[in-house]
């Protein structure tokens, strides 16, 4: 009997940190298995659907400041998987009178979106990968250890494989879970490495999609940015019209609350938090609430984004064998910095490859 192929890199999480990792190392030659808990790719950057209203409910848009980044963000755009969405939104900003103003929507810098969502983006990248790598989904790693300058990767469901390396996606509190579950304890992993990745700690996020019975209010291109208290009374953070954004064929609003009321409910019952949101929005929404309003979903983002950010695009926690960590908490926050640092670790772990 054959022996099955030995897989090089394990790359855990195919949000678009994972999946960036994932084509960089396929270019350099590896054999690669991406493993991903959700039914689907994408991670935070997650579109849905209530009956024929789509959402976004993670990340609404994405910027592009960087070379490599706008190479893919090109391509992409010509494979028809991204598009333009505007040059910013109308903000909503506390004033010295103590009323709000209302800034106006542009500033010149050009927000991106998916076509049809913002999962377009990682759904494309996952698409492109080529056979050596294998990209499977409704996987749960349970723990990341090593044994013999291989990495040993447990799943939920029993099964253990070993690779050569491993680049770590899934916000940093957990893969210090994984990596202890593993017997990557305190004293194995690289101690400066260990004080870093114990320093990340993220925002959570409450995101409430609402299906509308009529066009919203939100003005043109769609989006509004709460700088603080308001109208809104500090609960929103950003609202969104996904059928202005182009993704909805219904009206369809993303609500997401302000870090701090997401801390301050995190536990309560999801219908008063439903009640909380839909109440902050009212002004953006024509009607009254209860007619206007025809169906809602709350989704609770734990580790929304991170509340700072750790200078280097990747921090190893071995390097024999090579186990990186990597995702929107290194060197550059969001979707750019996610995908930036995923390319980062790829280069790093096929330099210590090549060297062994
Ligand atoms: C509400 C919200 C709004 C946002 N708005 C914006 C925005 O407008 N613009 C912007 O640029 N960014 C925004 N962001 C941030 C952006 O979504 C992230 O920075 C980016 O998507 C992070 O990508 P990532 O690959 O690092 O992590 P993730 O997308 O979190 O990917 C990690 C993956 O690991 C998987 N995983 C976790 N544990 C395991 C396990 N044990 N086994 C297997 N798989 C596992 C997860 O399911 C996930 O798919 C927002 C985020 C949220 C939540």
């Amino acid at each position: 009997m054959s022996e099955p192929p030995t897989i090089d890199v394990a790359v855990v999480g195919a949000g678009i940190a994972g999946l960036s990792a994932a084509s960089e190392l396929a270019a350099a030659g590896c054999r690669v298995v991406v493993l991903e808990k959700s039914r689907g790719v994408g991670g935070r950057m997650a579109t849905r659907r209530l009956g024929e209203a789509v959402f976004d409910h993670g990340a609404q848009f994405f910027t592009v400041r960087g070379r490599a980044f706008g190479v893919l963000v090109d391509e992409s755009r010509q494979a028809g998987a991204v598009d333009r969405w505007c040059d910013g939104f109308v903000r909503i900003v506390p004033a010295a009178s103590g009323a709000d103003e209302v800034l106006p929507a542009g500033d010149g810098h050009t927000r991106w979106r998916g076509v049809r969502g913002m999962t377009d983006l990682p759904k494309h990248l996952a698409a492109g990968l080529p056979e050596r790598v294998e990209v499977r989904t409704g996987v749960r790693v349970s723990g990341i250890g090593a044994a013999s300058d291989r990495v040993r990767i447990t799943l939920d469901d029993g099964e253990r494989f070993e690779s050569r390396a491993a680049v770590v996606t899934t916000p940093v509190p957990q893969a210090l879970d994984l990596f202890a579950s593993g017997g990557l304890s305190e004293g194995v992993i690289d101690p400066e490495s260990h004080r870093l990745l114990s320093t990340v700690d993220y925002d959570p996020c409450f995101a409430l999609m609402a299906v509308l019975d009529r066009p919203s209010l939100v003005p043109p291109p769609g989006g509004i940015q709460f700088e603080s208290a308001g109208p809104a009374r500090g609960a929103i953070a950003w609202l969104a019209d996904n059928r202005q954004k182009g993704i909805s064929p219904l009206p369809a609003l993303t609500i997401h609350a302000g870090a701090a009321f997401s801390r301050r409910h995190f536990d309560d019952d999801p219908a008063t938090v439903t009640a909380l949101l839909l109440e902050a929005a009212r002004p953006w929404i024509d009607g009254q609430l209860p007619e206007a309003v025809l169906e809602t979903s709350l989704q609770r983002w734990k580790f929304a984004q991170p509340t700072s950010i750790l200078k280097d695009p990747l921090v190893a926690a071995t390097s024999a064998p090579p186990i990186v960590c990597c995702g929107d908490a290194f060197a550059g926050p969001k979707v750019e910095g996610a995908a930036s640092s995923g390319m980062a670790a790829a280069r790093w772990v096929v330099r210590v490859l090549a060297a062994e």
